[in-house]
């Protein structure tokens, strides 16, 4: 049997002590005018609001332009995010990207990207309650682009069972409902999430995905600018605050409030709605 852990080189220590360099320098970026979208925050009014059921997930609608706010209420929660173009499915939440280009994880000023060909922003952050929490010693942070979503194939590799109210299944079942699609249809779009409230990281040694309890509380809040026509699902996920574990029944769950809200005409003046990405899509052919 061959040997585990291959033989070190001469100059590995050299070769470990190269400085990294970031894969995507973001300050090419265009510009987010927060300050624009704080104004028009302001006067806006609510129009809509939805509850999200403890291990369930709703959907709701936030146009371009508008607001939408995810609250904690009742107790610490986690939430599970899928946007979509509401015009357009197939274009969606592009967590890997989004984690390329902005880090683990994502706070005010940042902005959730869309799938190829589209790969722009769906929803900039204008508010996040928490981003007082930043990382933390053990390299925990909240509202990460790492994890994927508590889903029942996972559980039922690692743990065997069949286990239903999954993020995977809230989100597929939520679609479902609001579209009119069959199951099968609709779980094809559920994609990889923004873990809103989940507080999570890579441990230093093995480099594994880890959680802890949310520093979440009932009033905290994320808000987002909807920059396209947003159709969105939220899963309250079954781990609750995520302290202990997730994929059961075992811990306590709350509800997560979905707020939307339309700024006043004329509060946007000098915006610019994103258009779809410039590349040519000629691939060199
Ligand atoms: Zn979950």
């Amino acid at each position: 049997m061959p040997p585990v852990t291959a033989t070190p080189p001469h100059d590995a220590d050299a070769r470990r002590s190269v400085r990294p360099v970031i894969c995507y320098p973001n300050d090419t970026l265009p510009p987010v005018p927060l300050v624009l979208y704080q104004s028009a925050r302001q006067g806006a009014s609510k129009i809509d609001e939805v509850l999200v059921n403890p291990r369930d997930a709703a959907c709701f609608h936030a146009p371009q332009g508008h607001f939408f706010r995810i609250s904690s209420v009742e107790g610490p929660q986690v939430g599970d995010l899928n946007l979509w173009n509401a015009d357009d499915l197939a274009e969606r939440f592009y967590s890997g990207k989004t984690r390329a280009l902005h880090g683990t994880h994502i706070t005010t000023g940042e902005r959730m990207w869309s799938s190829f060909p589209g790969m722009r922003p769906m929803a900039t952050i204008t508010h996040d309650t928490l981003n007082w929490y930043g990382m933390d010693k053990f390299g925990g942070s909240v509202h990460d682009v790492i994890g994927t979503r508590c889903d029942p194939y996972t559980h039922n590799l690692l743990a065997g069972g069949q286990y239903h109210h999954c993020c995977h299944s809230n989100l597929t079942g939520a679609l479902s409902d609001h579209l009119g699609l069959s199951l099968g249809e609709a779980e094809p779009h559920v994609h990889d999430v923004l873990n809103v409230f989940m507080c999570t990281g890579f441990t230093r040694d093995t480099g594994q995905y880890f959680m802890k309890a949310s520093p979440v509380r009932p009033g905290d809040y994320l808000e987002f600018f909807a920059e396209i026509n947003i159709l969105g699902a939220l899963s309250a996920c079954p781990g609750g605050d995520c302290s202990s574990e997730h994929s059961s029944d075992v811990a306590s769950c709350y509800p997560l409030k979905v707020e939307v809200f339309a700024p006043e005409d004329g509060a946007l003046t000098g915006w610019t709605p994103p258009p779809p990405n410039g590349y040519d899509r000629s691939h060199g052919r």
